[in-house]
């Protein structure tokens, strides 16, 4: 940890590439944001997005690792939705990685991309347009488009793969998730090395960044872990895990022998939200990661008399993979995610097994337990 009088760029522990021995000629150099970056370098980008209303640039911070030895070219960003900040921790974590210098490829990490909605603690931009609806949008376009234009442009056009990290919306918490399209056997591959136990088949949504790289033939899978506005360990820690695991799987990082059996994570293809029945206050029985039975109660809805209560229970046996956390709730909120899934044994070995804060202690990510863990 620096003191505030040693500010530097690059934090401690973030070391350049291994500068030793000669770059392989093959490995160009990149240009993002108007920025070459030779091969075995590093290099801390602030890329021009538009000027704000005061004539200040408003510019979004990106770090480029390109490697000396040629490899895939893998982007990392968070905050697509200004207000999902547990991605920005998970980055800052994996840029401190030591195992970085030994880096084979490109790492792009791009750790705030909605930049104005980051800044007001908002989802939107300051359009008030979702981001992630307005690929792959135009130079000509809507702020929102113009965004989502460049970041085709600058960070997707110049990568193989792509790990797009988010949270719940306001007051809602997932549970960690990786989803993308399943049915592409390279965003699978990818799924599957991320290591956490739901994977949740996602269709294309209109719009959205994993559409769009997709249509440039690039895989992108989402890791939705946590709630808006909020630092969660367990979720972060996971997160940096996983990202680790796919830099192996693509051999951008050196891979290291499976210890013991490969864990099978629970494949999802289907998915509902249990909505209020009525307003009123919800007291919630059942937390992220429960197992539930159809018929099951999921929580109560009272007015603040205690009169009219009314229970709250799942139509289908599944999986509690995000809820809200807000109690105070309208009739029709969304207030279960339930995922369904084949087999209840499946699902308890594979929640039941999962410990995000023991995992980080060996293999690479270890040498971040020296960082006190948030609470
Ligand atoms: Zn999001």
């Amino acid at each position: 940890m620096k003191t505030s009088q040693e500010k530097g760029r690059i934090a401690k522990g973030a070391a350049a590439p291994d500068s030793r021995g000669q770059p392989d000629p093959k490995q160009q150099p990149i240009v993002i944001g108007g920025v070459e970056v030779r091969a075995g370098t590093r290099a801390t980008i602030d890329m021009r997005i538009t000027d704000l209303s005061t004539h200040t640039p408003l510019t979004a911070p990106v770090q480029v690792i390109h490697g000396r030895r040629t490899g895939p070219k893998l982007f990392v960003c968070a905050a697509l939705h200004g207000d999902e900040i547990n991605g920005v921790e998970i980055i800052r974590r994996l840029l401190r990685l030591s195992a970085l210098t030994r880096l084979r490829g490109t790492l792009i990490a791009v750790p705030i991309v909605n930049v104005p909605g980051f800044l007001s603690l908002s989802r939107y931009l300051p359009d008030r347009r979702d981001l992630n609806r307005s690929f792959p949008g135009s130079p000509k376009g809507s702020l929102a488009g113009r965004l989502a234009h460049l970041f085709l442009g600058e960070i997707v056009k110049n990568s193989t793969h792509g790990i797009d990290l988010h949270t719940g919306a306001i007051h809602r918490d997932n549970f960690p998730q990786v989803r993308g399209n399943l049915d592409d056997p390279e965003t699978e591959r990818l799924a599957r090395a991320f290591g956490v136990p739901l994977m949740v088949n996602t269709g294309f949504r209109e719009g959205s960044l994993r559409e769009a790289a997709s249509r440039s033939g690039v895989p992108v899978i989402v890791y939705e872990a946590g709630e808006a506005l909020r630092f969660a360990e367990p979720c972060i820690r996971a997160g940096v895990k996983g990202i680790v695991r796919v830099l192996r799987s693509l051999e951008m990082l050196p891979t290291r022998k499976a210890r013991g059996k490969a864990r099978e994570p629970l494949v999802i293809r289907s998915s509902n939200w249990v909505r209020a029945p009525q307003s009123g206050l919800l007291r919630a029985v059942v937390g992220l990661g429960s197992q539930i039975r159809q018929g099951e109660l999921l929580g109560v809805i009272a007015d603040p008399f205690g009169e009219n209560e009314m229970a709250v229970t799942s139509g289908s046996d599944g999986v509690v993979i995000g809820r809200t956390n807000l109690p105070l709730v309208h009739e029709g909120d969304a207030l279960f995610h339930i995922a369904h899934h084949e087999g209840t044994q499946i699902v308890a070995r594979s929640l039941e097994a999962f410990e995000p804060e023991a995992e980080y202690e060996v293999g690479l990510t270890s040498e971040l337990t020296d960082d006190p863990p948030i609470v």
